[in-house]
């Protein structure tokens, strides 16, 4: 195998191998940009290395054939003593995951070096500052060394010398600081900081690899479902230096504004400084448009470059740049990370530019994205106490008690309280605290600090650089002029537009969601005067129409009352794909449910306790029809066990026993309710009494819900509607149960018919919803006009286990052992429990070649299941009201 990739040999879509760091490297290599040349150690590598637990022999021999092209090409050689050429090694995995994992800068320097590093760049300060850095990064990053040692031996380096700034100290300090650090670093580790180049190559490379199984990064990938086995590649690159005096610098930038998608010049820039400066908060930045007036030549090379790249890969980038004393390096670019708004904006852009088609355009955003754009925001004219205003860094509006520490922050969302992460910047040592939050607040920091970056990736609400506020997270104050909040005080922050209030505020819906309930003219008319909201109505409105055009499945909703049902047409539901009768047999419908239960078979008091249960289903029905004229839907007779609609049999017991001992006697009702709840108790329910063997096992209760319903139809019918009801028998597994429900029904729906002298044409179907069942679809499929995989119940029974039972209990053990990359709850599984459906489908289809088939599990609103439910061929997914925009996008997107 090849392990080594100089940056020539590679190109961007070679994500898998070179992570997405190395690939877009090569990418602007090939394209004959600025790239500091350098070569990249493959994913290979690393898997290799995770797996034998050392570093392959083979990859220090490639390693050396590299870096000696590399040296030929500079011509020079790494840490020689004189005029060396120094590495950097960087982390890149495939997806990015920001400061997940660690970087080394100004690898090869060493007491030797550093001297012959000053005078080839005719620069002292420079030199010493670069190799405190390495002690530093290295320290820190390969060697683990934990605490602020460092950094406190810096500020009080500063402090002595009454300055400010870094690159303030001259020399001399900074000489000292070394000679310091080195000290720190033999403290910390009972080592010498190594002296030899390649010894600090090779372990940097290592500790990039072992990077990969750091908490923050499994953290990260857990939340961001990223595969634990892709690994990380290695870039080792030559080291381009912004920190050579105030004709370098160094910066990152934007094609477009990640927040709204407008073109244009977004970016930091920070004089005299190295890597990690910029994000780090630790100076503020000047906005990159300043760079025009320091350093004009520079600056519109970049512009082009920035030009260059967003036609190139034809979308909004991020850039990391350095200027090496007027010459411009590019350190890093990749399709940028963007607000869900900025998402749709920037597709239709696009459009718009002619770079790319509408279906391109729906690749661009996902149904997360518009989940997010769906959030309520701050009411507008609620009475509000305004704190500061700062960087709108990812939108959203969230309110709630203050924290300073990832502790306190995790404490509150144990105990479901709702907080805001206050910091004075974050670094990556912060995540644990930052996925408990509500929301983010910093006091430093731009549009591309650590902050911003991970809350829009995580789809936080984030502030940062909120200059005003003094953050102490020891005594843990915030103190805003001379108004001072404590940790557990209420603040409420609005990521869109950088406000930060003291106490709480009311939230108002969204405005894309009065779109989608209402309409493009109301959600324009919402948006008023907005430009930027207008212009997201519309795009959200082009995209969503552009799905509806290209999508083959149909999206159905999960409804059982008139006002859900509403909501879900509103939402563009195109019918009823699960409707629930269940919650129709319970208030003070109970006590007809007991009376069943209570009366003998075949009694007459049993079958007034149907007729009473069939009068109030049929006025549920005649009103979710009329909502539904002319749409489709699925009533899915009653399924779950019988006992959950009698009383609880341990409160009944005692009841009883009570009354025994007090009283003597028990009253007979209630004995005989006992009985009765003592017959129906099931130590399994979810395998037990329920669905199609309730309807057989309990004569009548199907019969009276199939009458309801059909005689509702009758009667909009003769009104002049077109009801389209399904009937839908829950739990089946044998064709056999299929046909006795079938038979019934028929005969049922015919003398409803016959007697209000209408036609009806009402089709009966089938969940399939046991393993046995989608084995027998074909079977199955002669009695059913329709099927509908109900994927919850069929996922409890393809793993044999119970939803509520195990959700949480075992699953995030599971998901944390990488047993689930993500709860089959959430996501269907497609190995096992798809490979079922797919089954189920082949089967059904072989019978019934235009049998409909659809969804109707939770599944049905998700967007990777809604992917795959698009690959098998089903007709529709179903999902709750509010997923509904989200399954018509989705559904567009697996179309294109
Ligand atoms: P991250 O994935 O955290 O962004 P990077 O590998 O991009 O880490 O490194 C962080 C920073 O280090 C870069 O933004 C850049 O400023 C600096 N850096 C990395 N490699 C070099 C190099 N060869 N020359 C100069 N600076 C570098
Ligand atoms: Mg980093
Ligand atoms: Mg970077």
């Amino acid at each position: 195998v090849k392990y080594v990739y100089n940056f020539s040999e590679g190109d961007k879509d070679m994500k898998d191998l070179l992570g997405g760091k190395g690939a877009n490297l090569a990418e602007m290599t090939k394209l004959g940009l600025p790239v500091p040349p350098g070569f990249t150690i493959s994913t290979d590598a690393c898997r290799e290395y995770l797996k034998r637990g050392e570093v392959p022999a083979e990859l220090a021999t490639e390693v050396t054939k590299n870096l000696r092209k590399v040296e030929d090409e500079i011509g020079r050689r790494l840490g020689e003593p004189t005029g060396p050429l120094l590495m950097s090694v960087r982390s890149g995995a495939k997806f990015s995951m920001p400061g997940m994992m660690e970087t080394v800068l100004n690898i090869g320097l060493n007491d030797q070096s550093v001297v012959g590093l000053a005078e080839f760049a005719s620069d002292e300060r420079f030199a010493w500052d670069s190799y405190r850095r390495l002690i530093q990064m290295f320290g820190k990053t390969v060697m683990h060394i934990e605490g602020d040692g460092f950094s406190d031996a810096l500020d009080k380096l500063k402090e002595d010398r009454g300055v400010h700034y870094d690159h303030e100290l001259s020399a001399e300090d900074l000489k000292g600081l070394v000679a310091t650090f080195k000290e720190i670093f033999k403290a910390e580790t009972g080592r010498d900081f190594p002296q030899d180049p390649r010894e600090q190559l090779d372990m940097g490379i290592e500790a990039v690899f072992q990077s990969w199984n750091t908490e923050r990064a499994k953290i990260y990938r857990r939340r961001e479902r990223i595969s634990e086995s892709l690994g990380t590649a290695v870039n080792v690159q030559t080291m381009v230096f912004g920190n050579m005096g105030e004709t370098s610098g160094t910066g990152v930038c934007f094609t477009r504004d990640p927040s709204t998608g407008h073109s244009g010049v977004y970016g930091d820039y920070l004089m005299n400084a190295q890597g990690e400066d910029v994000v780090a908060g630790i100076r503020n930045t000047e906005p990159l448009s300043t760079l025009g007036d320091h350093d004009p030549k520079s600056y519109q090379e970049l512009l082009g470059i920035m030009r260059k790249l967003e036609t190139h890969y034809q979308d909004l980038c991020d850039i990391e740049f350095t200027i090496e004393r007027g010459k411009l390096w590019m350190l890093q670019t990749r399709v940028g990370k963007r607000t869900a708004a900025a998402a749709f904006r920037v597709a239709t852009q696009l459009v718009d530019e002619k770079l790319i088609t509408m279906d391109e355009a729906l690749t661009r955003v996902t149904g997360a994205q518009l989940t997010q754009l769906m959030f309520p925001q701050f009411d507008d004219k609620a009475p509000k106490e305004l704190l500061t205003r700062a960087m709108a860094a990812s939108p959203g509006a969230a309110v709630g008690e203050i924290v300073f520490n990832n502790d306190d922050a995790e404490a509150a969302a144990r105990a479901g309280r709702k907080c805001i992460l206050v910091r004075r910047e974050t670094n990556p040592e912060d995540l644990p605290g930052m996925v408990a939050a509500e929301g983010i607040l910093t006091a430093r920091g731009g549009k591309t600090s650590h902050a911003a970056v991970v809350a829009r990736g995580m789809g936080k609400t984030c502030i940062c650089g909120a200059e005003a506020l003094r953050v102490d997270a020891e005594e843990k104050t915030l103190a805003v002029g001379d108004r001072i909040l404590k940790a557990g005080d209420i603040i409420a922050i609005d990521g869109t537009t950088g406000e930060v209030f003291a106490g709480d505020v009311p939230v108002v819906d969204s405005v894309v969601t009065t779109y989608l309930a209402h309409g493009l003219e109301a959600g324009l008319e919402a948006a008023g005067a907005d430009e930027q909201m207008a212009d997201l109505v519309n795009s959200v409105h082009r995209l969503l129409t552009h799905a509806d055009a290209v999508r083959t499945m149909k999206v159905r909703a999960n409804a059982d009352t008139p006002e859900d049902s509403e909501r879900a047409i509103e939402f563009g539901a195109e019918g009823i794909g699960l409707c629930r009768t269940e919650h129709m047999f319970l208030g003070d419908r109970r006590v007809l449910i007991e009376r069943v239960i209570l009366a003998e078979e075949g009694s007459a008091d049993r079958q007034a306790g149907f007729d009473a249960l069939e009068e109030l289903q049929k006025g549920d029905f005649l009103q979710m029809l009329r909502v539904l004229d002319a749409k489709p839907m699925t009533v899915r007779l009653i399924d779950p066990p019988l006992h959950e609609f009698l009383p609880d049999l341990t409160s009944l017991e005692v009841k009883v026993a009570v009354a025994k001992a007090v009283e003597g006697k028990a009253d007979p009702a209630d004995e005989k309710m006992l009985e009765a709840v003592r017959r129906m108790h099931e130590s399994n329910p979810m395998l037990g009494l329920r669905g199609v063997r309730l309807g057989i096992y309990l004569p009548g209760l199907f019969d009276l819900q199939i009458r309801a319903l059909t005689q509702a139809a009758a009667e909009l019918k003769k009104e002049g509607l077109d009801p389209r009801p399904e009937i839908m028998v829950p739990l089946v597994g044998s064709i056999r149960e299929l046909a006795i429900i079938r038979h019934n029904a028929e005969q049922i729906i015919a003398e409803e018919a016959a007697k209000a002298g209408v036609e009806l044409d009402i089709h009966v179907g089938c969940m399939i919803e046991l393993p046995r069942a989608a084995m027998t679809a074909e079977d199955l499929a002669q009695e059913a006009d329709f099927f509908s995989f109900g994927t919850n119940d069929l996922t409890q029974t393809v793993w044999g286990f119970s939803r509520d039972d195990v959700e949480g209990v075992f699953i995030p053990k599971y998901i944390e052992e990488a047993v689930f990359g993500v709860s089959p709850f959430e996501t269907i599984d497609q190995h096992g429990v798809g490979r079922v459906v797919r089954e189920g489908v082949e089967r059904a289809r072989s019978t019934k070649p235009d049998i409909k088939l659809g969804v109707c599990g939770e599944h049905g609103g998700d967007p990777e299941s809604i992917h795959f439910f698009h690959e098998v061929g089903l007709n529709y997914v179903s999902c709750s009201p509010f997923r509904v925009p989200i399954a018509r996008l989705e559904a567009g997107r697996a179309a294109v």
